[in-house]
């Protein structure tokens, strides 16, 4: 795995998230981060450079980074909440970690069991050659392996496409990183 640093400090970049406060440092350094959704995308920048992830199971993603998000993405695994005493009060705060290479390496993850899921999964369907309507296979038989709504034939639907896309998507994930903009 291509590993992704701090750009002040190099270290592994973890993220202390302070939403409240719309506070987002590096836990080594402090040193300062942008994060924001823009549709399904985390964006995490700093200064003039850009990092982004495409995560597709969040509900509510469209804006600024919400405690909401927090919440669900600690749910599922994308981030930790890790307790620090707080020697004022003598107790224990609760402070939320964004560990890049986690969540990297937790999308990653997601993706290639969605791939054996589409590989073993071996239902039979149809799609249309031209318009792409999917049909079940008993549907495809009772209309004579062609399409109802523009007549054209019926092939057999692997899903093979996908599963190129999505091994695509695998590619770029590894070699994400922060890129200027
Ligand atoms: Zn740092
Ligand atoms: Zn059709």
């Amino acid at each position: 795995m291509n590993m992704i640093t701090c750009l002040n400090c190099n270290n592994d970049l973890i993220l202390a998230i302070d939403v409240k406060n719309n506070d987002f440092k590096c836990k080594d350094c402090s040193e300062k981060y942008d994060l924001l959704f823009d549709k399904k995308v985390l964006k995490i920048m700093n200064k003039n450079h850009q990092l982004s992830f495409f995560i597709n199971d969040l509900s509510n993603c469209d804006s600024k980074f919400s405690l909401k998000n927090v919440y669900e993405m600690y749910n599922k695994g994308y981030l930790d909440c890790v307790k620090m005493l707080n020697s004022k009060y003598n107790q224990s705060d609760n402070i939320w970690h964004l560990s890049v290479n986690k969540l990297k390496e937790k999308i990653t993850q997601n993706i290639n069991l969605k791939i054996n899921t589409i590989l073993n999964a071996n239902t039979e369907s149809y799609i249309c050659s031209s318009c792409k309507a999917n049909y079940s296979s008993n549907e495809a038989l009772f209309n004579n392996f062609s399409c109802i709504m523009c007549l054209n034939q019926l092939v057999i639907n692997n899903n093979l496409e996908e599963v190129e896309h999505l091994k695509e998507n695998l590619i770029l994930i590894e070699h994400n990183g922060f890129i200027p903009f």
